[in-house]
């Protein structure tokens, strides 16, 4: 089992973890779970991943915003278009500031309002860092359409599907044998074939 911090939407079923930072921006999508309907999206998510300051406050228009960042960035992820209003909403209100951290390490960071249009400003320079090191193409929707789990892609040719392919792969494979199954069984039995 993957070892996740606590702020990660149900770590225990998570098996292809991004890397930080990008950690950040898979369990920001991920806090929505399409298959249960379960959504973890709250201010107190953002404090506990560190994001924001437990004293900030958070109006419900900051809340929507964050919800249609996330929905933007699945797609994103998903067909590698979709709806940037939200991405350019979030962007357009903050400049970040170039830090000089340890030993000349040079960082962007959000302004520092302490809000939480700050918080996702900070995703999306995670996305802007993963986007420059080619991490970003690794992060990948599953393609069961009932799921659409964010999941790291960590295998050679990053043509990986399901987040997890016992839980979803197998499902739809199954689902594809029996659709053949039934097909092959329309089809006339080969001359010498035992009478069913
Ligand atoms: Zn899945």
């Amino acid at each position: 089992m993957t070892l996740l911090p606590a702020w990660y939407p149900w770590p225990e079923t998570e098996t292809k973890p991004a890397p930080m930072p990008l950690l950040l921006v898979q369990a920001f999508v991920n806090t929505l779970d399409l298959d249960q309907g379960q959504d973890l999206l709250s201010s107190d998510w953002f404090v506990g991943a560190g994001l924001l300051d437990a004293s900030a406050d958070v109006g419900a228009g900051e809340l929507e915003l964050a919800r249609a960042m996330r929905e933007s960035i699945r797609q994103l992820l998903e067909s590698g278009d979709g709806d940037l209003g939200p991405l350019r909403e979030v962007a357009a209100g903050r400049a970040a500031r170039l830090l000089v951290g340890e030993r000349g390490a040079l960082a962007l960071a959000p302004p520092g309002q302490g809000d939480l249009t700050d918080a996702l400003f900070q995703l999306l320079l995670i996305v802007r860092a993963a986007q420059e090191a080619g991490t970003w193409s690794r992060l990948r929707i599953c393609a069961n359409d009932d799921c659409r789990w964010a999941f790291y892609d960590r295998s050679k040719n990053r043509q990986g599907q399901w987040c997890d392919m016992a839980v979803c792969g197998n499902r739809l494979k199954n689902r594809e044998l029996r659709a053949r199954r039934r097909n092959e069984s329309r089809t006339p039995a080969p001359a010498g074939a035992k009478p069913g």
